[in-house]
């Protein structure tokens, strides 16, 4: 009989979860959105249900479960805090999913899950050690080093989206001024066109009402300079933040994942340089690798961790 893990990655806006198998092949998928009423935790706990029975009718064993969610874990699953979904602010989820269905469960970040998982079978298969950084609602990051996702000691690793990048600059939602996250998320990019507007920079594109990260992409694919403006801004920062990761741990390699990945090529060159600007003399520059696995490796790197691991987030 096969043995498969149910992997869940719990995002603020989508739920996904699959059954994987020990070899990172995923065997049925599904997905929520993931909605932020109080009927959370009974839809939650019936798409976990839907996700088991599947296994079950096709004669798989299941082994354990394994969640990521989006925000600070302790070392014993328990969420911290989840400024993207509230709803699991201080709750015991292991707990409660191992009184629901009995199965052992382990809860880990989201962007630590997506790290294992492009560890396993993605972009960092035979990469010991690298940095993930996830773009999207937020910035998230993760890292791998000996081929294990590094957790330190204390509940929150590798938040780098909250490294400082401007002294008294933008507001996060994080309460601080000038995060990383502030100005290279989609809301970051957004928030850029804004103040160009209000600044009264000429643009080309007709941007609506609400922009959003996507509309600002398209814009700067269609050469909008405020648009190309935001983007290299961003890329300014995200490379000076890769910069200062690499001096102190001399990492090869950085695995961009999330939904921003998409706009890589719109920043590759910008990080680069302002990463070259600020690395130690005589340090090579890194290798930045869109990630391999997509929407798919919080799930599988949920379900299995990181291949240092011992099979587990
Ligand atoms: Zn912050």
């Amino acid at each position: 009989m096969t043995s498969v893990a149910l992997g869940i990655d719990l995002g603020g806006t989508n739920c996904r979860g699959g059954l994987v198998d020990s070899s990172g092949c995923l065997l049925f998928r599904a997905e929520m959105e993931t909605g932020a009423g109080v009927d959370f935790f009974p839809r939650f706990e019936s798409f976990c249900h839907k996700v088991l029975t599947q296994a079950t009718a096709a004669g798989l064993m299941l082994t354990h479960i394994g969640l990521g969610v989006p925000g600070v874990v302790d070392g014993l699953g328990r969420i911290l805090g989840a400024p993207n979904l509230p709803a699991l602010h201080g709750v015991d989820l292991r707990q409660r999913l191992h009184g629901r269905f009995g199965f052992s469960v382990h809860v880990g970040n989201d962007v630590d899950a997506i790290a294992a998982g492009e560890a396993r079978c993605g972009a960092g298969r035979g990469i010991d050690d690298f940095l993930v950084i996830a773009l999207g609602t937020g910035v998230g990051g993760g890292l791998v080093l000996r081929r294990q996702v590094w957790r330190g000691s204390i509940a929150s690793t590798a938040e780098i989206g909250h490294v400082i990048v401007v002294d008294g600059g933008r507001l996060g939602g994080c309460g601080h001024r000038g995060c990383l996250e502030t100005y290279a998320s989609g809301p970051g990019l957004a928030h850029s066109i804004e103040l160009a507007r209000l600044g009264g920079e000429a643009s080309h594109f007709k941007f609506p009402a609400i922009v959003t990260g996507p509309i600002v992409a398209a814009a700067a694919h269609a050469g909008d300079p405020v648009a190309l403006a935001a983007f290299a801004e961003a890329g300014r920062h995200l490379g000076t933040v890769i910069a200062s990761v690499l001096n102190l741990l001399g990492l090869s390699t950085v695995i961009f994942a999330g939904s921003g990945v998409a706009n890589l090529d719109l920043m590759r060159s910008t990080i680069l340089r302002s990463c070259s600007d600020a690395l130690f003399p005589g340090t090579p520059l890194p290798q930045l690798l869109p990630a391999a696995l997509g929407d798919d490796a919080g799930i599988i790197g949920a379900a299995l961790g990181a291949p240092g691991d011992d099979g587990l987030l």
